[in-house]
């Protein structure tokens, strides 16, 4: 069983004074006596300060989309290696909210796992299905188009970390169900064991979607289930070491 990694993004939040959040959870002892990799992927102007203040802390820093390309004229992005640079580690790749706001494909979400893993980052690719998708009894088939069209050929459960959030559990206070979690996660581990055998055993899969303390332990409990991509309750410490405290 890979080792829960607990992950919280905070989209488009966070001022400086919000850093006093990332330094209780870094020092907190809380999660230190935790069995988790902990990550928060805060905004681009916070990730230099943010992964200086934790460093040699249980904590790791990660940002929250990234260019494909390493430099050149793109007014407005920021590449994979200027988040190495700024000491970032880990990076969501194909959030539902850029698919969507930014009509992202698949194609453009694989070329961006690979500038990922060539600076050295871990990728957190996101995939789910819409209200839409599920009531229409899409969910498997997007799920498995969306990993096919995604992931590159060498994945590893070190360089890449799956995040399975069906998109109208997104910020409305609405999780799947237990049973549709389990569903997910299993076609998720099988789709992946398919392609790239014994390789994916380890690959942490993440649940998100309204994830919050009083929900976490139920759903973290689901197998295949290796922790949680965390949004709106990843914002103040206590809630997002409350999470992490499930294990
Ligand atoms: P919420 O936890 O606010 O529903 O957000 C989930 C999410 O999109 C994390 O990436």
């Amino acid at each position: 069983v890979p080792k829960p990694l607990v992950a919280g993004n905070w989209k488009m939040n966070g001022l400086r004074d919000s850093l006093a959040q990332i330094e209780k959870v870094a020092a907190s002892e809380v999660l230190a006596a935790c069995n988790v990799d902990a990550l928060i992927c805060v905004p681009a102007t916070l990730l230099h300060s943010a992964a200086v203040m934790t460093a040699g802390t249980p904590l790791r820093i990660g940002a929250q989309d990234c260019h494909h390309q390493e430099g050149g004229a793109y007014t407005g992005d920021i590449s994979a290696s200027m988040i190495a640079d700024s000491l970032g580690s880990h990076v969501i790749v194909g959030h539902s909210e850029r698919r969507m706001g930014y009509r992202e494909d698949d194609a453009s979400i694989r070329s961006k796992t690979v500038a990922a893993h060539k600076s050295g980052l871990t990728a957190i690719v996101c995939i789910g299905e819409t209200e839409e998708e599920r009531l229409g009894d899409q969910t498997l088939d997007v799920l498995r188009r969306q990993l096919a069209g995604s992931l590159p050929d060498d994945v590893t459960a070190e360089n890449t970390v799956i995040a399975y959030e069906p998109v109208w559990a997104i910020g409305t206070g609405r999780t799947a169900s237990i049973a549709d979690i389990a569903e997910a996660h299993a076609f998720i581990r099988s789709e992946l064991s398919h392609r790239y055998d014994d390789e994916c055993s380890l690959m942490r899969l993440l649940y998100g979607g309204s994830v919050k303390p009083s929900n976490a332990a139920e759903i973290l409990r689901v197998e295949n289930v290796n922790g949680a991509l965390v949004g709106g309750a990843s914002l103040v410490a206590s809630d997002f070491l409350a999470i992490c405290s499930v294990y």
